[in-house]
């Protein structure tokens, strides 16, 4: 596929639904940079947890987030040189990084590097309110749903998400989504919504193919537009 302007496309949605394996395949079939919000949420919270920082001191977390130095291509993930691609899925980081993404000044210094990820475009960008506050003006929006039964099952049998969850019974995997679910859409600050012009894709029982093609289609639609 090949087109002569670059695009944006967001790509929203809760846990599970699957946004990170199709953010990563529609980039790579255009061509574009794939970036991972909320792994920078997770990086931030990673540091501050590090640093022995409170992830309720707003400041202090929004200064880490202003002076991290990100490394989010190629599914890398690492924050001022350390690599925690590993370290930030944990159910532990899950907590944290939902608790910082609520602090509204951790908000605006990482949506404004978000936009500068973007400004050139040629992106594909992955999170919770790309389509509603980094980019609103995105060329393509999906929101990717699926039900919560079958976003706890993918999460509980993502090896990615592993690391500490050996023995983990789907009942509380499902129960700490349903959490950060309410946590993620309650919060006062850019709360999951569905942008008003976002294209709805539910993914429940659909191969991940299907829907890899599907948000293609969408972003060949445009391009021909
Ligand atoms: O997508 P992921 O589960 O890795 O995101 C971790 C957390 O970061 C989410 O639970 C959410 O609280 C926060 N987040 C956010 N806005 C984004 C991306 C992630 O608030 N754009």
């Amino acid at each position: 596929m090949s087109s002569t302007r670059a695009l944006i496309v967001a790509i929203d949605g809760p846990s599970g639904a699957g946004k990170g394996t199709v953010a990563r395949a529609v980039a790579s079939r255009l061509g574009y940079r794939h970036i991972d919000t909320g792994a920078m949420y997770r990086a931030v919270a990673w540091k501050a947890r590090h640093q022995r920082v409170d992830v309720a001191d707003e400041a202090a977390v929004a200064a880490i987030g202003e002076r991290a130095i990100f490394d989010l291509d190629d599914g890398r993930v690492a924050i001022d040189g350390t690599d925690v691609a590993k370290a930030i899925r944990t159910p532990e980081i899950d907590a944290a990084a939902t608790a910082v993404a609520r602090h509204p000044s951790v908000r605006r210094v990482l949506v404004a590097r978000q936009r500068a990820y973007g400004a050139d475009g040629g992106i594909v960008m992955e999170g919770r309110d790309i389509g509603t506050v980094v980019f609103p003006d995105a060329d393509v929006k999906i929101y990717l749903d699926a039900s919560p039964e079958e976003r706890a099952r993918r999460r509980a049998a993502d090896p990615a998400h592993a690391t500490g969850t050996t023995g983990r019974q789907l009942s509380e995997v499902a129960t700490a989504l349903a959490e950060r679910d309410r946590n993620d859409s309650t919060r006062a600050t850019s709360p999951l919504m569905i942008a008003d012009d976002a294209v709805v894709v539910d993914t429940t029982g659909v191969p991940v193919e299907r829907v890899i093609d599907r948000v293609l289609e969408l972003v060949e639609k445009r391009i021909r537009m």
